[in-house]
């Protein structure tokens, strides 16, 4: 494996530039709402205090006093009510009985398990109306066995919601892959990275031959894609519903943001789950 200071050291622009998941940016603002007073509210400028419309998005800029940034905070919190009543609205207006039919319950075809990029959102960017699929996102689209939440996540849409299709989907330029190997303490977050490094340890030979290191990281996205899907497959639950019903199936995907369009890695499932099982069978209930 490369030395770590060789492979991160460019890494801290990268994260700033993305607003990911930086310990600096997650704790800014609320530790420094003295300094956010400097910025003020693109709307609280002036005399214009008219309410913001769905597609007004509120700003803080330079400037601000404390009552802009209260101004600002309460926009930006109504903005989210306008833009609910405008879907509501809309919706029973497309079909009157919308929302008879969706509160009679889900029946979801698919369980994304994404990560928590606000970049990324699994039914904007797939075209897929609400209903239509189960979501789980966390930092870097872990799935981790001792995680109780994916687990439990996993195993409800596969034994309840009877889900046909997996799909972890990772990300190009993910700041928490990014993160995972900088040379650094990040506190809570050290044990949840780890996963990474260790999907890098896995394929150490194979990343450390790559030179350039953007595509370094790209590739160690895809790779930490496939291990992911590697855990969905090791659950009882995907085993033995697959062993009964022959489904669901795993797919590893990458989102890209140059094009906006997702990259199936095409994982072999059956070959990944008769590999797995060697090991991990749990299919006899
Ligand atoms: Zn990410």
């Amino acid at each position: 494996m490369l030395p770590l200071r060789t492979f991160a050291r460019p890494l801290r622009s990268t994260l700033t530039r993305q607003a990911s998941i930086a310990p600096r940016q997650t704790v800014a603002f609320p530790n420094q709402l003295a300094a956010a007073a400097r910025f003020a509210s693109s709307c609280c400028n002036g005399s214009d205090h008219s309410p913001p419309t769905a597609t007004s998005k509120p700003r803080i800029m330079a400037g601000s006093t404390p009552k802009d940034v209260e101004e600002y905070l309460k926009q930006s919190h109504d903005r989210i009510f306008e833009n609910n009543r405008k879907w509501a609205t809309q919706k029973k207006e497309q079909d009157p009985g919308y929302f008879v039919s969706l509160s009679a319950g889900q029946s979801p075809n698919y369980l994304w398990i994404g990560c928590s990029d606000s970049r990324i959102p699994a039914e904007q960017i797939t075209g897929l109306e609400p209903g239509e699929t189960f979501v789980h996102r966390n930092i870097a689209n872990l799935v981790v066995n001792t995680d109780l939440n994916v687990m439990s996540v996993i195993n409800y849409a596969v034994r309840h919601l009877g889900v046909k299709h997996i799909v972890v989907c990772g990300h190009y330029g993910c700041g928490g892959v990014k993160a995972a190997m900088t040379p650094k303490d990040l506190g809570l977050l050290n044990p949840w990275l780890r996963n990474i490094r260790d999907v890098y340890r896995l394929h150490e030979e194979e990343l450390d031959a790559i030179t350039d290191e953007e595509k370094r990281y790209n590739r160690l996205v895809e790779l930490n894609v496939v291990e992911q899907c590697r855990n969905v497959i090791k659950t009882a639950a995907v085993q033995q519903s697959y062993k009964k019903n022959h489904y669901p199936i795993v797919h590893g995907w990458v989102f890209g943001f140059n094009d906006g369009l997702l990259t199936d890695l095409k994982i072999d499932f059956e070959s990944m789950l008769a590999k797995v099982q060697k090991i991990y069978n749990l299919s006899d209930e």
